[in-house]
Order: C-alpha cells, then sequence, then structure tokens
C-alpha cells in the first residue's frame, strides 16, 4: 500500500462520552491539541482533503471524538481542541476527564499525535494529556506546527529543543516521543508524520523498500522516474 496513511479518511461517528465510542476493534491513531494549536489543518495536510477536519468544526461537534475511517480501515480519532478560555469549569473537567480517560484506556489506541503551535511549545494542558497518556506505553508523535513563521534552521532548532524538554519532563517514556517540525501551510514534515503513523499502523513503507530495491539494483540505463507523487 502506498504510504499516505491518512489519505481519503472517510466521517465515521462522533463521541461525546465513553458510552459513545465506537467498538473498538482495528487500530486507532488519535490527534489531539490546543485549540488554534493548528490540528485541524495538520490533519487536513496528511488527508489531503481540505475538508475532512472541518466536520470537527462544526456547531456541537467541537466537544466531541470526531472518528474517521482510513483505507487501511484503522481509525482516526480527532479530540476536541483544549484550552478556550471562555468554556464553563464543569464542561472543561467533562472534556479533560474524557479525554484522559480515553488516552490512559482505549484498548485499540496505538499511537497520539500531538500538535504544539512551534511559537508557543508545550502548555500545561499538553503535559496533562502526556501524563495521562505515556504510563500506557504507546508512542507520541509531536508535530511542532506553524514552523512556516520561523526560518528553517530556526525552526529545526526549536523542534529538537523542545524533543529535549519532552525527554527531559519524561524520561522513562522518552525512546517513545519524536518531535517533527511541521507545517500544514508549506507541507512540512509530512513525510516523516506518514512514515511514523504508518509504523504506527503496520503499513509497509513502498517508499522505504522501493528506494532500498533501487539502491541494490544495478544501474538502469533507461528513463528512470521518480515515486509516484500524490495528484
Ligand atoms: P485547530 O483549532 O487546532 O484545529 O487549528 P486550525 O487548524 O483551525 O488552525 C488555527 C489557525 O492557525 C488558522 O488560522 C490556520 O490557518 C493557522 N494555521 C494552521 N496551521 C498552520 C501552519 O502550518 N502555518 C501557518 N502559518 N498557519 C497555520
Amino acid at each position: 500500500m502506498a504510504l499516505h496513511p491518512l489519505q481519503n479518511a472517510e466521517f465515521l461517528t462522533t463521541a461525546a462520552h465513553d458510552a459513545q465510542l465506537p467498538e473498538p476493534s482495528h487500530p486507532e491513531i488519535a490527534f489531539a491539541g490546543r485549540s488554534n494549536a493548528g490540528k485541524s489543518s495538520a490533519i487536513n495536510a496528511l488527508a489531503n482533503r481540505t475538508r475532512l477536519a472541518f466536520t470537527s468544526k462544526t456547531p456541537g461537534r467541537t466537544q466531541h471524538i470526531n472518528f474517521f475511517r482510513l483505507r487501511s480501515d484503522a481509525l482516526l480519532a480527532d479530540l476536541p481542541g483544549y484550552g478556550y478560555a471562555a468554556v464553563p469549569r464543569e464542561l472543561k473537567e467533562h472534556w479533560q476527564q474524557f479525554l484522559a480517560r480515553y488516552v490512559a484506556t482505549r484498548q485499540t489506541l496505538v499511537g497520539l499525535v500531538l500538535v504544539v503551535d512551534m511559537r508557543h511549545g508545550v502548555a500545561d494542558l499538553d503535559r496533562m494529556l502526556l501524563d495521562a497518556y505515556l504510563p500506557s506505553g504507546r508512542p507520541v508523535l509531536v508535530l511542532a506546527t506553524k514552523s512556516d513563521k520561523l526560518t528553517p534552521s530556526a525552526a529545526r532548532v526549536a523542534a529538537r529543543e523542545m524533543e529535549r524538554q519532552l525527554h527531559m519532563r519524561f524520561p522513562v517514556h522518552a525512546s517513545r516521543i519524536i518531535v517533527v517540525a511541521f507545517s500544514a501551510l508549506r507541507h512540512v514534515g509530512i513525510e516523516q508524520a506518514e512514515t511514523v503513523i504508518a509504523q504506527w499502523l503496520g503499513i509497509v513503507d513502498t517508499r522505504a523498500t522501493s528506494a532500498a530495491a533501487k539502491e541494490k539494483a544495478p544501474p538502469s540505463r533507461g528513463v528512470t522516474r521518480g515515486p509516484k507523487r500524490r495528484s
């Protein structure tokens, strides 16, 4: 299978509390982040469909976990953005507990993608989510997004620094925390993110295998083609 694990995702269902979660059957990846961090844009850039995650932004759905089915039958769970100042405290607590419970206990969850605005860094609510999630022994990919707001070299430095700080904060789980500089706007970090997500989902990286095969193959005298691109 080509390595665009999020391409052609279809909306499946939405859940506001535990009883509404879909039956755990296929592997699941979750996207989380503070509201306005750039989570919807990141999902859309990876799914290559401009309106996919906007389903989550329709009124009434912003407090839900929205589930999408991927081509591999895996699920993508788009977690509600947290950190709205205007939300009443009780509702905020309900979301936080719902999310913390979901990331800590969801049996089929194989990886968490945490979207963080690179300029603002990891916030308290991000750390709370990681506190709930990491003891489950599963990996996290942090997309340090809006990297286009910095120069490429400053963005790389900022991503490495974010990773260093997270490793210091969660030393026991450091080997399972990766930070990638990302820009939905400029399509930076897409392939790296896809590679990590595909690995989590057990999807074979045909780009890697075809690159390895090319290295082994004798030099061709004919016309060579690059890897197939998305249209
Ligand atoms: P969400 O609330 O986390 O889903 O965030 P959105 O994806 O809706 O993005 C919030 C704002 O950040 C919007 O104005 C986006 O256009 C902007 N944004 C998102 N990703 C990027 C990015 O990679 N680069 C830049 N410059 N802006 C971005």
